[in-house]
C-alpha cells in the first residue's frame, strides 16, 4: 500500500516527501509555512502596498516600475491588470520560443493593447531553437523544456537592464501551482551549454542564456529584484480567468502552462510517459491546500487520461526531423538526470551562504535558494 496524505494527493512516490503522526504530508505543511509568510487579505494588501510605493519611487526617473513576464497565459495576465490597478508603469516583457500558440499570441495582443503596455520581445531563431531542444530530447533528461524557462528568466533581466528598471514581477502562486518536488525539473545555464556542446550541431547565436556573471551583475551590482504579487492576495484562478474574458476578451487555452506547445507536449505527454512525472498532482494539491478544489474532486480528474494533442507530437517529430521509430527509441531510452552532466549545481552549493543573503535581501526567490543550494544526495 502506498501511503497518500491525507490533505492533498501528494504519495510515497514524491521526492523528499514525508508525513507526520496525522498523515499530513512535509509539503502540506510547508504550504501552511508559507501562508503565514505570506498573508492575504489585508495584512496581504498591505505588504504589497508597501512594496509598490517603493517601486515608485525607485522608478521616478524611469520610463517604467516593473518588467512583468508574459506569455498570454492567465497569471501573467492578470499582473498585467493587478500593476495597473496600482497605479504602476509596467513594461511586459515576452520570450518567444517559437512554439507559442495561436491564443498566446492573441492574448498578449489584447491584453497589452487594452491595457496601454508596452511590450519588449524576444525571440529565438528557431533553428537554433529546434537543435537544442533536439539536444535536451537527446540527452535522456526531463528538463526539455528548460532552454525556454531559462530563456524566459533571461529576457526579463534584459528589459530590466535595457531601461533600468528595478523589479521583476514573477507570476508564481504557492496556492494554485504548487510546490515542485526537488529534483523533478533542474535549469541552469551550465547546463544548457553542455547539452547542447555535447548533443548539437547549431551555433547559439540568440538564445539568450543566464550565464553566472552577468546574472551576478543583474542581481548584486544592478541589485534587480524579484516579486512574487499573487502570494500576497487572494488569488483565484477559475475566478481571474473569468474575469479576464469577460472584461479583456481574453481566451483560455485548455490547462495550466498549455499556451506554449512545447511546455503543452512537456507536462501533458513527455514527463509522464517517459518520466512519470505527473504536474497536475502539483497543481491539484495546491488548489487543495488553498481550498479551491476538493480532495475528491481532484482524485477523480487526476484519474482521467490526460489531453495530449495529437497535433503537436506529429509537429514535434517533423521539426525535429525525428522519424517515428526514432522518436519511439528515444522516449524508450533510460532515464537521465541533470547528475549525469555538468552544471552550475556544485558551485550553487558553494555559494549557499551567498545565495542566503540574496534571498533575505529579495534579490532571489526563496526556492531557489532551497532548492539549488541544498547538497544532492
Ligand atoms: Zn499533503
Amino acid at each position: 500500500m502506498t501511503q497518500v496524505c491525507k490533505r492533498c494527493i501528494y504519495d510515497e512516490s514524491i521526492p523528499k516527501i514525508s508525513f507526520d503522526e496525522e498523515g499530513i504530508c512535509s509539503y502540506c505543511r510547508l504550504h501552511e509555512q508559507m501562508d503565514r509568510e505570506y498573508p492575504t487579505g489585508e495584512e496581504g494588501r498591505k505588504i504589497l502596498n508597501t512594496i509598490v510605493e517603493k517601486m515608485k519611487l525607485q522608478g521616478r526617473k524611469k520610463s517604467y516600475d516593473v518588467v512583468i513576464g508574459v506569455s498570454g497565459g492567465c497569471d501573467s495576465s492578470y499582473m498585467l491588470c493587478l500593476a495597473r490597478e496600482l497605479g504602476l508603469r509596467p513594461l511586459a516583457a515576452h520570450f518567444d520560443n517559437t512554439w507559442n500558440s495561436k491564443i498566446a499570441v492573441e492574448n498578449i495582443r489584447t491584453m497589452t493593447e487594452k491595457l496601454d503596455i508596452d511590450l519588449f520581445t524576444h525571440v529565438v531563431d528557431n533553428k537554433e531553437y529546434t537543435d537544442l531542444f533536439r539536444s535536451f530530447f537527446r540527452a535522456s533528461v526531463p528538463e526539455i523544456d528548460t532552454p525556454s524557462d531559462i530563456s524566459l528568466a533571461t529576457t526579463h533581466y534584459l528589459a530590466a537592464e535595457k531601461y533600468g528598471v528595478k523589479y521583476i514581477w514573477e507570476g508564481h502562486s504557492f496556492r494554485t501551482e504548487g510546490i515542485t518536488p526537488p529534483g523533478w525539473v533542474y535549469m541552469d545555464a551550465k547546463y544548457v551549454q553542455t547539452i547542447h556542446r555535447t548533443f548539437g550541431s547549431v551555433k547559439m547565436k540568440t538564445l539568450p542564456n543566464l550565464w553566472m556573471r552577468r546574472w551576478l551583475k543583474w542581481i548584486v551590482v544592478d541589485k534587480v529584484r524579484k516579486i512574487r504579487p499573487l502570494y500576497y492576495i487572494d488569488y483565484n484562478k477559475e475566478e481571474t480567468k473569468k474575469f479576464l474574458s469577460k472584461k479583456f476578451g481574453w481566451q483560455w487555452y485548455g490547462g495550466h502552462h498549455m499556451e506554449n506547445r512545447t511546455a503543452s507536449f512537456t507536462n501533458n505527454y513527455y514527463l509522464p510517459r517517459k518520466f512519470s512525472i505527473n504536474l497536475r498532482i502539483c497543481e491539484y494539491s495546491a488548489l487543495i491546500r488553498s481550498g479551491q478544489m476538493s480532495r475528491d474532486e481532484a482524485l477523480a480528474r487526476v484519474r482521467q487520461p490526460r489531453p495530449v494533442d495529437p497535433e503537436i507530437i506529429a509537429e514535434i517529430k517533423k521539426r525535429l526531423g525525428f522519424s517515428e521509430e526514432e522518436f519511439e527509441q528515444i522516449m524508450n531510452a533510460p532515464r537521465k538526470t541533470y547528475r549525469d552532466y555538468k552544471t552550475y549545481k556544485r558551485r550553487f552549493e558553494r555559494m549557499r551562504p551567498f545565495f542566503w543573503l540574496m534571498y533575505k535581501m529579495d534579490l532571489v526567490p526563496k526556492s531557489f535558494y532551497v532548492k539549488y543550494t541544498a547538497r544532492d544526495n
